[in-house]
C-alpha cells in the first residue's frame, strides 16, 4: 500500500483526536476524522465548568508530579508537544489564553467552545475531512497491519493507519463509552482494569447526609488504608447526601485504587491544620473560658461551622447539656483530638457518569512511547484518555490528550512519508 497517498483515519473527535488529526494533516498526511457525535469536542464544552482549563503553565517537573498513572510513558509526548506548544497552537488559531490560580490556563474569553473552534479552523485549513455522526464499530486487519475501519452503517473506510482516540468511559453522555477499549482488545491489546477517578466518594457514615452542602475550607485530608497513606492534601472539600466531594476528595479518589488487602479506606480530616494539638487545646480552653456558664452545645460556634456542631457533639461523646465549666480536661482533649482527626470510612467511588476521568485503559506496555504506535499491530496508534494514563485536576488530563495526540499524528505522518 502506498502510505503517502493513504489517508490516516482518526477515530474520535475529542481533544486527543482533534489534535492527532491536526498534527497529521499539519505534517502533510491526508486525514479523515470520524466522530460519532453530531459535533466535535462534546466533552470539551463541559470541561472547567464550561471554561475549559486547557492546560497548566507549570514547569516539566511539576507537570509529571501531577500525573498519577504511568508518568514516564509520557516523557516523549510531553517533550514533543508541551503546555507552551499548546498555548502557541491555540493562540495561532485565534484562541488566546490566560493564567489563573494554580497556573491553570483558560481561554481569555472564558468559553470552552473557543478551544474547539480553534481546532475546527486549523482542521479546515489543512484539508482534514471531518465526518460527524460516524460511529466506528471495528478496526479491520490482516493479522499484522491495519486494512480499514468498519462503520456502524456497514461501510468500510480503507486505510493502513488508524489513530484510536475514543477516550475513556467517564461522562458517557459525551460519547466516551469505552468503544475503543473493546476495539483494542479485539486486536489483542491488554486493557487494564478501568475505574472512575477524580470522582466523589461514598462513605459508610449515613449522617454525612445531614451535612449536605457544608463546604470545609483550609482543611487537611489524609486517605489511608491500614498503615498505608494513600493521599494527603490541603484545601477544600464538601459534604453531599452520599458522602464527600470537592477538590480535595476528587484528588484523593485518584489514589483509591492503590488500596491493598481487606483494610477499610479511611479519610482523616484535620479541621484545624494550622494549629498543633496543644495550640488547639489552648484555643478550646479560651473559647470555654468565654462561655463557661453556657451549655457545651452552645459553646462551639467559634470553633466549627454551625452544621458541623451537632455531629462534633455526638462524636465527642460529651453531654451536650453539660455546662462548659463542667467539661473535664480529658473530654476537652478528646474534642481536640477529634478536631485534628475527624474520620470517615470510604464505601467506594461514585460511578463513571460522574467521574471526570477514567483510570486504566490500553496498557502502555504495548504502545511505543516515542511514537504512540502499537507494538502489536502496524499502523495502529493511540492517543488520549483511552490509554492507561491519568492526571490530577488543573489542566493535566487535557495536556495528556494534546501531547499524545500530537505525537501520534506527527509520527503517523512521518511514517506515511517513509513508505
Ligand atoms: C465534567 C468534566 C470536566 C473536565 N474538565 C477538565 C478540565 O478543565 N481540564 C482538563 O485537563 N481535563 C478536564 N476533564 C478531562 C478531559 O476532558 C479528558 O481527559 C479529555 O477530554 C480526554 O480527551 P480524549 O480526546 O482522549 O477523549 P474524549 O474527550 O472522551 O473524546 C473521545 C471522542 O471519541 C468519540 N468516540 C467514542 N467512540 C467512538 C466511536 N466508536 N466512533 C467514533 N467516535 C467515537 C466520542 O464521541 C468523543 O467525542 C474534564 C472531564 C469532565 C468529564
Amino acid at each position: 500500500m502506498n502510505r503517502d497517498k493513504d489517508q490516516a483515519v482518526v477515530i474520535g473527535g475529542g481533544a486527543a483526536g482533534m489534535m492527532a488529526a491536526a498534527a497529521a494533516a499539519g505534517n502533510g498526511r491526508p486525514v479523515i476524522l470520524l466522530e460519532k457525535n453530531e459535533k466535535l469536542g462534546k466533552k470539551i464544552y463541559i470541561t472547567g465548568k464550561g471554561r475549559c482549563n486547557v492546560t497548566n503553565a507549570c514547569g516539566r517537573d511539576k507537570f509529571f508530579e501531577n500525573i498519577v498513572s504511568n508518568p514516564k510513558f509520557l516523557y516523549s509526548a510531553f517533550h514533543a508537544f508541551d503546555n507552551k506548544s499548546l498555548e502557541m497552537f491555540l493562540e495561532n488559531n485565534g484562541c488566546n489564553l490566560k493564567e489563573e490560580r494554580g497556573e491553570r490556563m483558560f481561554p481569555v474569553s472564558d468559553h470552552a467552545s473557543d478551544v474547539t473552534a480553534a481546532f475546527e479552523r486549523f482542521l479546515k485549513k489543512n484539508g482534514v475531512q471531518v465526518q460527524l455522526r460516524s460511529e466506528v464499530r471495528s478496526i479491520e486487519t490482516d493479522g499484522e497491519k491495519i486494512t480499514g475501519v468498519r462503520l456502524a452503517d456497514g461501510n468500510v473506510v480503507p486505510t493502513g493507519t488508524v489513530i484510536l482516540a475514543t477516550g475513556g468511559m467517564s461522562y458517557p453522555v459525551t460519547g466516551s463509552t469505552g468503544d475503543g477499549h473493546r476495539m483494542a482488545q479485539t486486536l489483542g491489546h491488554k486493557v487494564t482494569d478501568c475505574a472512575p477517578a477524580l470522582v466523589s466518594l461514598e462513605t459508610e457514615e449515613g449522617w454525612c447526609k445531614k451535612l449536605q452542602g457544608l463546604s470545609l475550607k483550609n482543611v487537611s485530608l489524609t486517605m489511608s488504608c491500614g498503615k498505608r497513606k494513600l493521599y494527603q492534601g490541603f484545601g477544600e472539600m464538601l459534604f453531599t447526601h452520599f458522602g464527600v466531594s470537592g477538590p480535595l476528595v476528587l484528588s484523593a479518589s485518584s489514589f483509591y485504587g492503590k488500596k491493598k488487602g481487606a483494610d477499610a479506606v479511611v479519610l482523616t480530616i484535620d479541621l484545624k491544620p494550622a494549629l498543633s494539638e496543644e495550640q488547639l487545646d489552648r484555643r478550646i480552653l479560651r473559647d470555654f473560658e468565654e462561655n463557661r456558664n453556657r451549655q457545651f452545645k452552645n459553646a462551639l460556634g467559634g470553633l466549627y461551622p454551625a452544621k458541623l456542631i451537632s455531629v462534633m457533639i455526638e462524636r465527642s461523646d460529651i453531654d451536650p447539656e453539660k455546662k462548659v465549666h463542667e467539661v473535664t480536661r480529658q473530654e476537652r482533649r478528646r474534642l481536640a483530638e477529634l478536631t485534628k482527626a475527624f474520620t470517615l470510612r470510604v464505601k467506594g467511588r461514585r460511578g463513571f457518569e460522574e467521574a471526570v476521568i477514567t483510570q486504566g485503559g490500553v496498557s502502555v506496555k504495548e504502545v511505543n512511547p516515542s511514537t504512540m504506535e502499537s507494538k502489536l499491530i502496524r499502523g495502529l496508534y493511540f492517543a488520549g484518555e483511552i490509554l492507561d494514563l491519568d492526571g490530577l485536576t488543573g489542566g493535566f488530563n487535557l495536556q495528556i490528550a494534546w501531547s499524545t495526540g500530537y505525537l501520534a499524528g506527527k509520527c503517523c505522518a512521518e511514517e506515511g512519508k517513509e513508505q
